[in-house]
């Protein structure tokens, strides 16, 4: 999952973007307005972390434009203490939680957890889907408590196509979402191909087998 940290305060935005990768997130950076605004019209995330307090943007107009510009993306504002105006406006505006500062890196971690649990409808951190174990805070799969050891990016793949399961995600989807955004100049299809392909066989060891289904001419899709 990628996330985009638009904080001015580059010791914090570097603080939980160090964090969050150790998480297995990919983060990346803004520390303006106009450079967040940049990005989110460019690149598609599925977290956005945004600091109300910025120097050259109004923090609920930038708020504005991601829900212009990004459908799927889940926001966190970030606000000074005694802000507490722009805080209910922000959630108003349809953000999905709020955290004031100074917050733990932990619960951070635990909001944005939640809120994939309530986007994707899910009772914990742990999916049982076809027989299989997804455990998300210890990034294991496993059937009857048999392991399946799978790479970091075979691991998010599965989780990212579990998630949204039934829905076809293109490979440039799961390209932008699992190695970050890259130009499309850059993006090379087979390179999702392979790793669709040594996922599929480690899986291919358990019951039911083919789950991850090719859609011919568009991408992936966990039929689930
Ligand atoms: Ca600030």
């Amino acid at each position: 999952m990628n996330v985009l940290i638009i904080e001015d305060e580059t010791g914090l935005a570097k603080e939980m973007e160090v964090f969050l990768k150790k998480e297995g997130y990919l983060c990346d950076q803004a520390h303006t307005g106009k450079e967040a605004s940049e990005k989110i019209y460019v690149n598609n995330y599925d977290f956005i972390l945004l600091d109300l307090g910025l120097p050259d943007y109004d923090g609920l107009d930038l708020l504005k434009e991601v829900f212009k510009s990004t459908k799927n993306a889940s926001v966190i504002i970030l606000t000074a203490r005694g802000t507490v105006d722009d805080k209910i406006k922000g959630l108003d505006m349809g953000a999905d939680d709020y955290l004031a500062k100074p917050f733990s890196l932990l619960e951070l971690q635990s909001r944005m957890q939640a809120i994939i649990r309530r986007k994707h409808g899910l009772q914990n951190n742990v999916i049982s889907v076809k027989g299989f174990k997804i455990d998300i805070d210890n990034r294991m799969v496993s059937q009857s408590d048999q392991p399946v050891n799978l790479t970091k990016k075979e691991f998010d793949l599965l989780h990212y196509l579990v998630l949204h399961k039934n829905r076809v995600l293109t490979r440039l989807q799961l390209t932008e979402h699992i190695w970050g955004n890259l130009l499309e100049d850059d993006f090379d299809s087979n390179y999702i191909d392979v790793h669709i392909k040594n996922l599929r066989k480690k899986l291919s060891g358990f019951e039911p087998a083919d789950w991850i289904e090719t859609v011919r001419g568009l991408g992936y899709r966990a039929n689930i």
